[in-house]
């Protein structure tokens, strides 16, 4: 499983914008597999958990609030060099200098709210993937 898995969420803009097809073709197109996928809120307490490394940041208590403000789809997506290229895909935290082409540029309203999630490393991949499917959701 190493280096195949990564893990994402459409987050509350996207999904309140109705871009949940266009962004799941998107990451078929680019040759991802989809091994569990589901709509889904985040409880504060959910949210304020999946972020903590960010707990120390100025934005923190805007992410936590944004993140838990609607429903998004979390999935747990398979590739070659899974997490690597899905961040390729997605393109830069702040949609203004995303490149052409990626999800945040064609689907993000702001830096914050960013359309979707990419874990940022294989460990962190399985940590987030477990922290939303039980093992028997994941295909
Ligand atoms: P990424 O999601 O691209 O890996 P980070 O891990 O740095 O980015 O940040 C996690 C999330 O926190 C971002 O996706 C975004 O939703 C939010 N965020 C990051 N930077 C800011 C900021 N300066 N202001 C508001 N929200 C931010």
């Amino acid at each position: 499983m190493s280096h195949k898995i990564t893990f994402t969420m459409i987050k509350p803009d996207a999904v309140a914008d109705g871009h949940i097809g266009a962004i799941l073709g998107k990451i078929a197109e680019a040759g991802f597999k989809i091994n569990a996928l589901k709509l889904t809120q985040l409880t504060v307490a959910d949210a304020k958990k999946f972020y903590e490394v960010h707990a120390e940041r100025p934005f923190y208590g805007e992410l936590v609030e944004f993140m838990s403000s609607g429903p998004i789809v979390a999935a747990v997506l398979e590739k070659d060099n899974a997490v690597e290229d899905f961040r390729t895909l997605i393109g830069a935290t702040n949609p203004a200098e995303a490149a052409e082409g990626t999800i945040r540029k064609m689907f993000a309203r702001s830096i914050g709210e960013n359309a979707v999630h990419g874990s940022d490393s294989d460990e962190n991949a399985l940590i987030e993937a477990s922290f939303h499917f039980a093992g028997k959701e994941i295909f």
